[in-house]
């Protein structure tokens, strides 16, 4: 690219935004238009810095699709205009707001860099400025005259990530994301080094940026436990108007196989709801059929959620069922890949 990329900084709140204020020794908001004045690293950087920000910055446990909507069209409406995106959440529910982002955007051509930090900008041991940095970095990056990155990403402590592959692992470290089943995209030291095969590479027949902002938020996480009660399954799922579950299963995607906790189940399905089984386990992915555990669960029509986190396919619940599929094609749609969310390759 011979022209400085111009890269837009979106700030929806979360401690990254926020200064000490020594005498009371509370966190405020900064005001972010302010935002390289405040860090005059910034001005070194090959880019042209602008910044926008939430009117009323949020903790990030505030977060619902209403705002997952606000943060598409700002977006959308400063598409043409900029090369990059870097967007500044909190980072508790980083990982489930940055998985419905890149649902929410087809055809993405440019990047998306959600980043934060584990102490605000002005403390004095800060993690964010690290993240801000390379995350404005890494939306700076191009090759070829096209930007590396064309999806959304999660950048923390010295790593790139597809965002619909991360969750929070810590509220302590500064390692605060992990993705254990699909590697960094990226990873920073003296040098940031991409790996280039592993980066979604976009259509660029198909530039146009389709928006999809309208998400069903009628869908619940059903987490198993030893002992877990027909009366708590059975509630939950006669929730009204209910139409999605991530059912987090133990181990390779096991249940149990009661007959009662299955008709339970197969009853949902009947009418409609979608149950997508997600495993508890940090890494690895749902066998459906490997135990006797899982066979019933794959017979009733319960979905295959693979190795998809359940950030994502709480996400990816929302996106579908906004569109009207059958259950075929919903079933197909959930367990191919649309966003690199999930392994394709796991056919049981
Ligand atoms: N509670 C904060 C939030 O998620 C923590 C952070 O910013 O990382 O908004």
């Amino acid at each position: 690219m011979t022209k400085k990329p111009n890269i837009l900084l979106v700030y929806t709140g979360g401690t990254i935004g926020m200064v000490k204020d020594y005498k009371t020794n509370a966190l405020k908001a900064f005001d972010f238009s302010q935002i390289v004045e405040k860090i005059p690293e910034l001005q070194q950087l090959n880019c042209n810095i602008n910044s926008i920000s939430f009117k009323d910055p949020i903790d990030s446990s505030n977060m619902n699709t209403q705002y997952y909507g606000d943060i598409v069209d700002i977006i959308n409406e400063n598409y043409l205009k900029f090369d990059g995106f870097v967007v500044l959440t909190g980072s508790d529910t980083m990982s489930y707001t940055s998985s419905a982002i890149s649902f929410m955007l087809e055809n993405l051509q440019k990047p998306i860099i959600f980043t934060g930090s584990q102490l605000p900008i002005g403390d004095l041991r800060t993690d964010a400025k690290e993240n801000l940095i390379t995350s404005i970095e890494v939306a700076s990056a191009y090759k070829n005259d096209n930007p590396v990155i064309s999806e959304v990403c999660l950048y923390f402590e010295y790593k790139l990530y597809r965002a619909n592959r991360t969750i929070k692992i810590s509220s302590e470290q500064f390692e605060a994301f992990t993705s254990l089943n699909f590697p960094p995209l990226a990873e920073s030291g003296v040098h940031l080094k991409f790996n280039e095969h592993l980066i979604y590479k976009s259509n660029k027949e198909d530039d146009k940026l389709i928006v999809r902002k309208s998400l069903v938020d009628e869908v619940v996480v059903l987490k198993l436990f030893p002992g877990i009660s027909n009366l708590v399954v059975e509630s939950i799922l006669n929730i009204p108007n209910l139409k999605g579950v991530v059912l987090e299963t133990f181990g390779a995607g096991n249940a149990p196989n009661s007959k009662d906790f299955i008709s339970l189940l197969k009853n949902a399905i009947d009418k409609g709801i979608k149950i997508v089984n997600v495993t508890q386990c940090k890494s690895g992915n749902v066998i459906m059929g490997h135990y006797d555990t899982s066979l019933l669960l794959r017979e009733i029509g319960v979905i295959n959620g693979k190795d998809i986190t359940t950030e994502s396919a709480i996400a990816k619940l929302m996106y579908l069922l906004n569109k009207n599929l059958s259950e075929d094609e919903f079933k197909k749609f959930f367990e191919k890949s649309l966003r690199g969310e999930l392994t394709d390759k796991y056919h049981f």
